[in-house]
């Protein structure tokens, strides 16, 4: 049993939810929210009484942006950011010439072949509030600013919470079957469940100045997601922080050189003149933070029915842009496990996955970004990392206009076939476990996906592969030893009554 507080008598819960998830930044919106669009009761509690204004990360990538546009925000999220080419721009100035270098996230053309959309210039600040606005359009979702997490006891059966009122004090105390901990670097349920964290928590410092100032008018063309200047006195990075000319300019400290690193804004404004080559700009400074490179990954993920999810789990330095991104990938993986084990589609086994699939892309991203070079890295290292195992990205035609393999993807599982489809279309009306919907590919469509004629493909809701089988296989054997092997529920899912199978069949391309 963790506390953080020790009561004297037994608390008795004043409520219960099946899932409490603390924090309101992007892991626990994300985790609130794919739950939520699966019709899962979630409480979400956050301390501050309103979202953060810091823009924080800038960069979203390409699997998160598929994920955001499977929700349909795609739209509203990239009307609060900029467009640019994913290069980082490096010179001794932005006045000056310099080179444009490729970065991890893919180019236009490279995005075109690869997704039905692409990465996306927006700051945290901007996408928090369309997440929270979403998340508040389901009935399923409750959300309690200002309510923080005081206290914590770990039971067989879940976790007994109690939750304080910021502004009055006030306690209660909240019984969740699962807890999750979206609550940030320095979170409180890690600490009351004694999990620790490995790896260096102060690799360096950096000062980050948010202002206002027409860069754009002097960049012109040259549109691009970061800009390292290497002038003598003001080496650092501008990056751009959404709309109307906001912009961040950081600067790295070695904690050997420069422990307690904090500027003035006069000394801010003349960095940002030096470093833009501009000595007449007039920057309107906005703030000025600081905030600490960390490259830590937590013991575990998991304890009982508890379970970390974004910085919580990892802390990730700005290097690589991975760190929101990452928590969003992984708040998505645990939000459809968790609706699968709540919707009786899968056994508590499933949640044993959480951990198994996501640690090594979290550990992946963490020694990234501890690596002073890990910032420079190709899309043809890093794509793999994040677009995770998801079926490939077709276009395809349908009434609506052209529509993505990825929009195919159900909140169960999907079978993919192309042609000869009636003899997989009779197996998964006969296969047990979660709802299953059928899609019979064009050949073409079929043959991007990596389907031979006569052959299928079952995926997971995130896209994941689940089963691929050449023609010849007998399908039901196929299905049915696919599903059984999955984690299995307690009770058998009747399909008849919680989601038929349906099939789409897909007009043909050439037809
Ligand atoms: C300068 C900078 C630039 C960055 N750039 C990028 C980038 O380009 N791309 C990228 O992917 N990542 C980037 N990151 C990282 C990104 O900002 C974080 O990884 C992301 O915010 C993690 O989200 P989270 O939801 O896990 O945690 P947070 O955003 O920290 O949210 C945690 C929430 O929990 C709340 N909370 C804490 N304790 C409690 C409690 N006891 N009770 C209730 N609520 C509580 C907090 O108030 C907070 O709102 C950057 C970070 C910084 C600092």
């Amino acid at each position: 049993m963790n506390s953080l507080t020790t009561p004297t008598v037994p608390p008795i819960p004043s409520a219960s939810t099946p899932v409490l998830v603390v924090g309101t930044g992007p892991a626990g919106l994300t985790t609130a929210i794919t739950l939520a669009r699966q019709g899962i009761e979630v409480l979400v509690v956050e301390r501050r009484p309103a979202l953060s204004g810091l823009p924080r990360a800038a960069s979203v990538s390409t699997r998160t942006m598929e994920l955001l546009r499977s929700w349909g925000l795609e739209q509203e999220i990239r009307a609060g950011g900029v467009e640019v080419e994913w290069k980082q721009w490096v010179g001794p100035t932005l006045a000056a010439a310099g080179d444009a270098h490729l970065t991890s996230f893919p180019t236009r053309e490279q995005s075109a072949v690869l997704s039905p959309t692409a990465p996306a210039s927006v700051p945290q600040d901007h996408l928090e509030p369309v997440l929270l606005e979403h998340l508040l359009g389901f009935d399923a979702a409750r959300v309690e600013m200002g309510t923080e997490v005081v206290g914590l006891d770990s039971r067989s059966d879940g976790s007994l919470v109690t939750l304080r009122d910021v502004e009055t004090r006030g306690t209660r105390t909240v019984h969740a079957r699962y807890l999750v901990a979206a609550d940030g670097a320095r979170s409180t349920v890690r600490d009351a469940l004694g999990i620790g964290m490995r790896g260096p928590g102060r690799l360096s410092q950096a000062i980050g100045t948010e202002f206002r100032a027409p860069l754009w008018e002097l960049l012109g063309d040259r549109r691009y997601c970061i800009y390292a200047v290497t002038h003598p006195e003001a080496a650092g990075v501008f990056v751009p922080a959404g709309r109307g000319d906001r912009w961040v300019y950081g600067v790295e400290h070695e904690l050997a050189q420069e422990p307690s690193a904090s500027l003035t804004e006069e000394q801010s404004a003349r960095l940002i003149r030096l470093g833009s080559g501009l000595a007449d700009l007039e920057p309107r400074i906005e703030r000025i933070g600081t905030f600490t490179f960390a490259a830590q990954l937590a013991d575990r993920f998991r304890q009982g029915s508890a379970f970390l999810v974004g910085d919580a789990a990892h802390r990730i330095t700005p290097r690589g842009g991975t760190g929101m991104n990452t928590a969003i990938q992984s708040a998505y993986d645990l939000g459809w496990k968790l609706a699968w084990v709540l919707r009786g589609w899968a056994g508590p086994q499933l949640l044993d996955t959480y951990e198994t699939e996501r640690r090594p892309v979290a550990a992946h991203n963490v020694a990234r970004s501890a690596d002073p070079h890990g910032g420079a890295r190709l899309a043809a290292q890093e794509l793999p990392v994040d677009l995770g195992g998801r079926i490939v990205h077709v276009w395809l035609p349908s009434r609506a206009g052209a529509v993505s393999t990825l929009d195919l993807l159900g909140p169960g599982l999907t079978l993919f076939t192309g042609g000869s489809s009636a003899s997989w279309q009779r197996a998964a009306t006969s296969v047990p476990g979660p709802p299953l919907v059928v899609h019979v590919l064009d050949a073409i469509t079929a043959r991007g996906v990596g389907i031979p004629h006569g052959g299928a493909l079952l995926a997971r809701p995130d896209g994941a592969t689940a089963g691929w089988w050449p023609p010849g296989t007998d399908p039901v054997a196929a299905l049915r030893g696919t599903v059984q092997a999955m984690p299995s529920a307690s009770h058998t899912v009747d399909r008849r009554t919680e989601q038929r199978p349906t099939w789409h069949c897909m007009a043909d391309r050439q037809g």
